[in-house]
């Protein structure tokens, strides 16, 4: 078209702000012209001949197969999450926990050994302690704080180191970068479950991950509508560990999840600082009550790891962790008082939510291992969502009053 000679070089998308890679990165359009990214519920593709067939499952031409490994809304729910990251490449999954599991089972075998932080998410623990052990993969957990304890656990022949930073619920920060140092000196991968963090706060291949995890059914739907997740990774890694174990073993994102995560990441930086400013603010009048015996939010100077999450990360997030005075009884008799915020395990909502891990997420784990932890029975753990703060400082308010 002649009138394209005078249109200046358009700006390629990767030179573009995240904020504008959420809102056009990856979005493929249809002969309709659609300004908002189609969802395309199907499982096959039709071809216009067998030769076509034929060169597409050889891999010698472009194009979708079959919506277990390939659909059009996945791959730009895939193109834009790796926009995000800066990763080379991207594979959705139908939940955070599929994700973990692939990208563990993706690269290890019988014989290999994995170094974990303790402090993992429930059903990741699962994973590391219980699942791979059973499969000729023993597991080392450490404190994820404590580097030396890394270097202590490596072995010939450990293959994967594993954390998440933020932790759930304690919210200790790692040090993403130390941990990456010990583990490629040892020629051993580092994956990085970052979903407290979110791909906004803190970029973990920056910091030395050589995978990168997340739940998307927390901040990225945001909405508390759909399961999904996502493996982010360079090529070589998605291509030698990832992709064939899922297009075999089939924990497929659907294309409805997908768009809906789509449409979650383009409002994701709105989203997420105004559930930051409010967990601020939460985290600063907690602190001023009486009623409460410690508040954790990485970037207030009292957190323990303050100057490692300011180094590590560019803001707290949405979660804000304390200690009621007393144990289970104020903690239940302060979140039973709540109105505004809900009782709930989910985070990354736009409802506010709470909850007791001690008799909810970490009620397996035993009272030992709480206690080794830090999960003390008066902790609450509080996902800040997107209500006007003046109500949740009002409603926190009269929960602190209420056991007072
Ligand atoms: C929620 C969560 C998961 C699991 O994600 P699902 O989507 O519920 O399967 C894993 N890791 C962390 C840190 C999480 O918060």
């Amino acid at each position: 078209m002649s009138s394209a000679q005078n249109t200046p070089p358009k700006t390629p998308i990767k030179n573009l702000r995240p904020a504008t890679r959420l809102v056009h990165g990856g979005t493929l359009r249809s002969q309709f012209g659609e300004t908002s990214e189609a969802m395309f519920l199907t499982q096959g593709y039709v071809y216009p001949d067998m030769e076509t067939a034929e060169a597409r499952f050889k891999g010698e031409s472009a194009g979708f197969i079959y919506s277990r490994f390939s659909n059009p809304t996945v791959a730009m729910f895939e193109e834009r999450m790796a926009l995000l990251e800066g990763a080379e490449a991207a594979r959705a999954t139908a939940s955070g926990m599929a994700a973990v599991t692939a990208a563990m089972l993706g690269q290890l075998k019988a014989g290999d050994h994995v170094v974990a932080a303790k402090a993992l998410f429930g059903s990741c623990r699962y994973i590391v302690e219980e699942l791979l052990p059973r499969f000729g993969v023993p597991s080392t957990l450490v404190d994820g704080t404590d580097l030396d304890q890394w270097r202590a656990a490596m072995r010939p022949n450990t293959r994967v180191c594993f954390l998440e930073s933020p932790t759930n619920p304690q919210l200790e920060i790692i040090d993403v970068a130390g941990v990456a140092e010990i583990a490629h000196a040892h020629g051993a991968n580092l994956v990085v479950d970052n979903v407290f963090a979110t791909p906004l706060l803190q970029n973990a291949f920056e910091l030395g991950a050589d995978c990168v995890v997340y739940s998307t059914t927390k901040h990225v739907d945001g909405q508390g509508r759909c399961l999904g997740g996502v493996i982010l990774a360079s090529n070589d890694f998605i291509q030698t560990h990832i992709h064939n174990f899922l297009r075999q073993t089939g924990p497929a994102l659907s294309p409805f999840n997908a768009w809906v995560m789509l449409k979650g990441l383009e409002t994701l930086p709105v989203r997420l600082m105004q559930q930051q400013r409010n967990a601020t603010a939460v985290a600063d009048y907690l602190a001023s009550r009486p009623e409460i015996a410690r508040v954790l939010y990485p970037t207030r100077k009292d957190h323990p790891q303050h100057e490692l999450a300011m180094r590590q990360m560019k803001g707290g997030g949405s979660v804000v962790t304390f200690d009621v005075q007393g144990g289970k009884e104020e903690a239940f008799a302060f979140s039973n008082a709540l109105s505004v915020v809900k009782i709930s395990n989910n985070l990354g909502d736009a409802k506010s939510l709470i909850t007791h891990p001690a008799t909810t997420t970490h009620q397996r784990i035993g009272p030992e291992a709480r206690a080794e932890s830090g999960i003390g029975d008066g902790m609450l753990r509080l996902s800040c969502g997107l209500e006007d703060i003046d109500d949740l400082i009002e409603d926190l308010a009269a929960a602190c009053d209420a056991i007072a």
